[in-house]
């Protein structure tokens, strides 16, 4: 086939342009938090999940093929073995405008500066409450004053911004928002209000039960600041408010009460290498397959990612009220 018949950028049978991969290097975890987890996981074997040089080959594809920014999650990507190495390596593709992380910060308070090294431009880090107790009870093995040294570390370490992700559960740290809040305003951070996923069966609560709708955190803040509706994008499906007189910037990701779909830009690479099109959905192409029959072959990779943008659904299909029709939960794919 003719390698001039590749586009040079992803647009889907929709119209989206396709121009954010996230990428998660681990379904493992040094937390086990209760919206994410059960208690009790099985992780991938080794030999099921992607090398760092195959995650590096399919990266270089996307990168070739359009896309700009690039986010590595997991699991926990900092505790994957190689992790540094590949994200200095990522940093270099020429043509990758934004390499940005997700993590939970429990590694943090070493790794910031080479992290930013790296060129890691941005940092998302899970915060979802600001009591050591509550903390361990939502990770389940997490430690707060560890991810806080975490956070001053990256703060130090001079990111151009750091975001902290909060997935609020009603009764378990809905009452918590305007700490929050606060805490990021103190220390000039964004923050992202998180509506929970039914993302494969987690075992602690119901997920109807602890749904916390992001207008009633908007209420609840409202009492405390003033909030400013924001033309402040990430890129993602945040909707974002500036906080009068602070440089914070509030986001809220709302897939239950504020359909994101129509200006979706993502698709997402799961550790053992499935091309996944939509979070809500089981849309999914297996790039490991395509990069282990043809190693080395970039034309072979492009090929099955330029057919694949056919394949992403229109729409998340979520529902509190039914049994999870996802049954994989979220750190495979890393949120
Ligand atoms: N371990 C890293 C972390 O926690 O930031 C990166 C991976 S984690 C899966 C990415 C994000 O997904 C986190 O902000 C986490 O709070 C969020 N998350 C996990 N399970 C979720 C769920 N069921 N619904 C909504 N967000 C979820
Ligand atoms: Fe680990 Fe992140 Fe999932 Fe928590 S949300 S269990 S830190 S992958």
């Amino acid at each position: 086939m003719d390698i001039a018949v590749l586009p040079s950028h992803l647009v889907d049978q929709f119209g989206r342009t396709i121009d954010y991969l996230r990428v998660s290097i681990t379904d493992r975890c040094d937390f086990r938090c209760v919206y994410c987890m059960s208690e009790d996981m099985t992780f991938l074997p080794r030999a099921q999940i992607l090398s760092m040089e195959e995650i590096y080959a399919i990266v270089s594809a996307f990168v070739a093929l359009g896309i700009k920014k690039v986010r590595i999650t997991g699991g926990e990507p900092l505790v994957r073995k190689g992790a540094m190495e590949l994200l200095a390596k990522l940093g270099k593709i020429p043509g990758l405008q934004d390499l940005v992380l997700t993590t939970n910060g429990s590694q943090l308070a070493t790794l910031a500066p080479a992290l930013k090294a790296a060129g890691v431009k941005r940092i998302n880090i899970s915060l979802d409450t600001l009591d050591p107790e509550k903390f361990k009870s939502l990770t389940r093995t997490g430690d707060l004053a560890t991810v806080l040294a975490g956070i001053a570390a990256a703060k130090m370490a001079g990111f151009e911004s750091i975001k902290l992700n909060a997935v609020i559960l009603q009764q378990r740290n809905h009452q918590e928002v305007v700490q929050l809040v606060k805490f990021a305003i103190q220390h000039a951070l964004d923050i992202s209000f998180i509506e929970e996923m039914p993302l494969g069966v987690v075992t602690e609560h119901d997920r109807f039960e602890s749904y916390y709708p992001s207008h009633l955190i908007r209420q609840d803040l409202s009492a405390h600041f003033t909030l400013l509706a924001s033309e402040h994008s990430s890129g993602g499906p945040s909707r974002y408010y500036s906080i009068a007189g602070t440089t914070t910037q509030v986001g809220f990701i709302s897939p239950h009460s504020e359909n994101f779909c129509s200006t979706c830009n993502r698709v997402r690479l799961t550790a053992e290498g499935r091309l996944l099109l939509c979070l809500g959905n089981e849309h999914a192409v297996d790039l490991k397959a395509v990069v282990r029959a043809h190693p080395g072959n970039s034309y072979s990779l492009k090929r099955a990612i330029v057919d694949a943008m056919q394949l992403k659904p229109e729409k998340h299909e979520f529902n509190l009220q039914e049994q999870p029709i996802i049954f994989r939960h979220m750190n495979v794919t890393g949120g």
